[in-house]
């Protein structure tokens, strides 16, 4: 529905050869819509994974793809916005089905409360990149009804009264439209992420051939340099298979084998 076709379509015709073809008729809103709301990071990879799934109940193909994002402040600093995106692949014929995870400090995301008739609007929405990207707005008493395909300054100025008027607090939220169609720097993390995803494909599970062998876990436990205790630092990456359930460790890319005393628990309690 978001045209994000236009983003992952390049990366799989370089890289595998491979065409993209968008799904027609699949109203994927349903599973969920950006409304201000942060879902934790595993509900995002079970949605992507459904989605996925709901391709073959149209489309006679063996492989299919779908994504997820997630963006907004994070808990500890309210005034940074961050962002994931979650890339799933199916191959039911190899039974191959895993999902590739890119997460981004790159992002316009933005949500803001004003009173009817704020002479700031025009200003903060220039700064929001508006027209070039989207933004909704919101009764700030209830989020259910977001006011979407807002295309003009005007039209905003009059959603945002009408919702400040209609809200118990007298205030309508103006937050950034982030379905990839209407958010040009969503649709490249989209994109980088594709290359990563087709890039992950090239590789094959060493032991049955299917494609896609690559990081499914990070292991924590790296001994301490001084006491050799397990501290949270991470001992190795593990690689596997999704089709044959195939795991290998990986050493750490930096190389370290040992923990700083520092992150220790059992040095910083003696
Ligand atoms: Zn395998
Ligand atoms: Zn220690």
């Amino acid at each position: 529905m978001h045209a994000k076709e236009r983003a992952v379509a390049p990366a799989f015709r370089r890289v595998l050869g491979a065409d993209v073809v968008p799904v027609a008729n699949l109203d994927t809103d349903v599973l969920g819509t950006f409304s201000g709301e942060v879902p934790r990071p595993d509900a995002l990879v079970e949605t992507a994974l459904i989605k996925a799934d709901l391709v073959f109940r149209t489309m006679d193909v063996d492989c299919a793809i779908a994504s997820e994002g997630s963006y907004g402040p994070i808990d500890r600093l309210p005034l940074i916005a961050t962002g994931v995106e979650v890339m799933a692949f199916v191959d039911r014929r190899r039974g191959v089905r895993f999902v590739e995870t890119l997460a981004t400090h790159r992002t316009n995301w933005k949500l803001l409360r004003f009173k009817a008739g704020d002479p700031s609007i025009p200003i903060v929405l220039k700064s929001m990149g508006f027209p070039e990207y989207g933004v909704f707005v919101i009764c700030s008493s209830n989020w259910d009804h977001p006011v979407k395909g807002l295309s003009t300054e005007e039209e905003v100025i009059a959603a945002m009264n009408r919702e400040a008027e209609k809200s118990d607090d007298k205030m309508a939220v103006l937050v950034t439209d982030m379905r990839a169609h209407r958010n040009p720097t969503r649709m490249k993390v989209v994109r980088a992420l594709s290359w990563k995803l087709a890039k992950r494909l090239q590789c094959l599970c060493p032991s049955c051939k299917a494609p896609g062998f690559g990081h499914i876990e990070s292991r924590r436990g790296l001994p301490c340099e001084a006491c050799g205790d397990p501290t949270d630092w991470i001992d190795f990456e593990v690689d596997g298979c999704s089709a044959c359930g195939h795991a290998a460790a990986r050493p750490r890319k930096d190389g370290r084998r040992t923990a700083s005393k520092l992150s220790c628990r059992s040095c910083r309690a003696s």
